[in-house]
């Protein structure tokens, strides 16, 4: 077992990436706390999760208020008394068009889910896991905004993802002699709901982007997250660890 025994924390864990990571890390020993808006859904796959002999708790509410990111800390010590991992999974795409038409709530909205929630999450995690010492945190970033990742229309998602491996990158720096190890991962386009699983004609343009003309699925980037949260990756820290079906070497 890649995980055995260790607690970890997932935000966005009602869909897509996040789900399928709460799936792969139960069926690898890990204890989890579940976080996302939609506490149903995070009912049904704790049930499920608890169903197949894993282990596993929720805690709904919004990653854009720091008293949540404190709240999930909580859950994961009174569940079980430590915390080894997180896995900061919860982002949103925003409304895509050209950024001198993009309106401020719209930039503020990306940014508080995607990048402020990060330094909540932080703040909320480093603390406990420095007192234990040691443990690993890993953030979804995004091929959008690195790279050949410029995707048209997606300013706001893209400076939001490209804004995590710079905090990555700083925070792995101050905690690296604590034990923490700090790393963003960088998926390509993945077919989940904001991956638009609905849309073939998005699909399809996405498939094409990538050398290997297909998108990833959400458990194969779930794995790459085991990868970083587990001790397999015992001197990785401040990585933005790439994920994305070579679309970062491919020819323009
Ligand atoms: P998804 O299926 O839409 O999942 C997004 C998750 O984030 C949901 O569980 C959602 O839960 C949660 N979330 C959104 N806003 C939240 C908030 N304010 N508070 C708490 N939870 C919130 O999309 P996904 O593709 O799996 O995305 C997961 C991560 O991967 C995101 O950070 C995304 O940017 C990144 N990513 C995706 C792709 C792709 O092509 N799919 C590529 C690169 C990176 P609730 O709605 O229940 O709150």
């Amino acid at each position: 077992m890649e995980l055995d025994g260790k607690v970890i924390v997932i935000s966005g864990a009602s869909s897509g990436i996040g789900a399928a990571a709460a799936r792969l890390f139960a069926a690898e020993g890990a204890r989890l706390v579940l976080g996302a808006r939609r506490a149903q859904m995070l009912d049904a796959l704790t049930s499920e999760i608890g169903e197949s002999g894993g282990t596993a708790v929720s805690l709904a509410g919004d990653v854009r208020e720091e008293a949540y990111a404190q709240a999930l800390v909580g859950r994961a010590l009174d569940a079980y008394g430590r915390l080894d991992g997180a896995f900061n999974n919860a982002g949103i795409v925003g409304e895509m068009g050209a950024l001198a038409q993009m309106s401020l709530s719209n930039w503020e909205a990306v940014m508080s889910t995607n990048l402020t929630s990060a330094f909540f999450a932080l703040k909320a995690q480093l603390p406990v896991m420095t007192a234990q010492g040691g443990g690993s945190i890993v953030f979804t970033s995004s091929f959008v905004g690195y790279s050949n990742g410029g995707l048209p229309g997606m300013g706001a998602y893209a400076a939001s993802k490209a804004g995590l491996i710079g905090l990555v990158q700083s925070a792995a720096a101050d905690h690296a002699a604590d034990g923490v190890r700090i790393n963003s991962l960088l998926p390509g386009g993945t077919v989940t709901p904001a991956g638009g699983q609905d849309n073939p004609e998005f699909l399809q343009y996405i498939s094409g982007l990538h050398p290997m003309k297909r998108m990833a699925a959400a458990g194969e980037i779930a794995q790459a997250a085991m990868f970083l949260l587990s001790d397999r990756a015992s001197f990785m820290t401040g990585s933005p660890m790439i994920a994305d079906g070579g679309m970062s070497v491919r020819l323009l």
